[in-house]
């Protein structure tokens, strides 16, 4: 190790891989699919088990492999520590539920996730906790809504599928000044273009399902930040069972290997993509952070050193002129997606907000003539065509 802090693209590729005696020399990490882990010294086993000496035991609890990866995520976020879960929605689901008691409120913002919104909407109310949910750009009305004391002030940026962006480290501050846990979702981002933690949130939290993992081809969810609340969300995943997948987390890690150089070219095929969307006569608007165009590009400039690899943008007509489009894209899949080499594209009625009324989404500022796109990373030059093409037919 030089002096000099590795950068991100390095971290993505070594970052928790210094163990390789114990993998026999292997060059790559094992996939140790083993539940148990077996001793033959009960005293050691028992040291084990208080967390006395390093080991593991039983794989809900802890595994080599999955280790790796969270070592992996804790570093590209500059945590002091990691935890991993079965999806996105289980690291979400998990930490709040750790964190959260009867009585407690939560601020957060009209436009999270859909299945996080339905955690505050839906459940946690039933363990009388509720949630205020503020509109996303208005930054002084979540101020507000802060002021009034909150246990968790709960981010996402930036949002899907309106790529809204808010002010983290603005928020961030708000929050502290109630003494509130801060978390952010950084699906979107990627730890490549935003790093919460250093801009002052407690906590950061992935669906690994989407960038981190990159290919499409696993679920999972990762959790960074402090020691003392990641052991928290620790403590309650281990017993509530939602634990990730040794070969998962080997999917993870492979995927991460690329993270840096997947994202570097997701930024500028989406930047280059959105540019020529936003000048073409049958698109109505674009929404990209990295468009002057956009209501928060100054803040997203300033928390993010790059704009993202997704955006969404909404034709000139309606649903009919969508159901038109989607199918002549050739480099796309037409899928509820994001993240993966590949370019995927969607409706939000089909995709993220399934589960609300068409009035719903127009009260939420989603056209239903909007398309979701998340550039992969082919040729841009080959994506715009493809979108060109699509376009000139309608
Ligand atoms: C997909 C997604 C989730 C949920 O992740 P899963 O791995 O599908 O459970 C949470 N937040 C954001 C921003 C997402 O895009």
């Amino acid at each position: 190790m030089t002096d000099k802090k590795p950068r991100l693209g390095t971290l993505a590729v070594w970052a928790g891989e210094e163990n390789k005696d114990g993998w026999q020399r292997a060059t790559q990490v094992p996939v140790v699919h083993s539940v148990s882990y077996g001793y033959d010294d009960m005293d050691y086993w028992y040291d084990v088990a208080l967390g006395k000496e390093a080991g593991h035991i039983y794989s809900r609890n802890t595994n080599p492999t999955v280790d790796v990866f969270e070592e992996k995520m804790r570093q590209l976020e500059g945590a002091e520590a990691a935890t991993s879960f079965s999806t996105g929605m289980a690291a979400i689901s998990n930490t709040l539920y750790a964190l959260l008691e009867p009585g407690d409120r939560v601020v957060s913002i009209k436009d999270t996730y859909g299945g996080t919104n339905e955690i505050f909407t839906r459940f946690l109310p039933r363990l009388n906790i509720e949630t205020e949910l503020c509109s996303t750009t208005d930054h002084e009305a979540i101020e507000v809504e802060i002021a009034k004391g909150c246990t968790v002030l709960y981010l996402e940026t930036p949002t899907n599928p309106t790529l809204k962006v808010v002010d983290i480290t603005r928020l961030a501050k708000a929050g502290h000044e109630v003494g509130a846990i801060v978390i952010v979702d950084n699906t979107v981002a990627t730890p490549i273009n935003t790093n919460p933690l250093a801009l002052g949130t407690d906590l950061v939290v992935h669906s690994a399902t989407k960038y981190i993992g990159g290919h499409a081809d696993a679920l999972g969810g990762v959790l960074c930040g402090s020691k003392e609340l990641v052991e928290k969300a620790f403590a309650y995943r281990e017993i509530n069972g939602a634990t990730l997948h040794p070969m998962a987390a080997y999917l993870m890690i492979r995927g991460l290997k690329t993270l840096a150089l997947r994202i570097e070219r997701q930024n500028e095929n989406a930047m280059r993509i959105a540019r020529f969307l936003k000048s073409h006569p049958a698109v109505q608007d674009v929404f990209y952070p990295g468009l002057e165009s956009h209501g928060h590009h100054e803040i997203a400039k300033k928390q993010m050193r790059g704009f993202g690899g997704m955006m969404s943008f909404f034709l000139d007509g309606d649903f009919d002129a969508v159901c038109e489009f989607l199918p002549r894209l050739k480099y796309a899949h037409i899928a509820a997606n994001l993240g993966p080499v590949e370019t995927v594209a969607g409706p939000p009625r089909t995709t993220s907000h399934v589960e609300v009324t068409a009035e719903q989404r127009a009260a939420m500022g989603i056209p239903e003539s909007l398309i979701r796109y998340s550039a992969g990373i082919e040729h841009v030059d080959d994506l715009i065509a493809d979108l060109d093409a699509a376009l000139s037919m309608l």
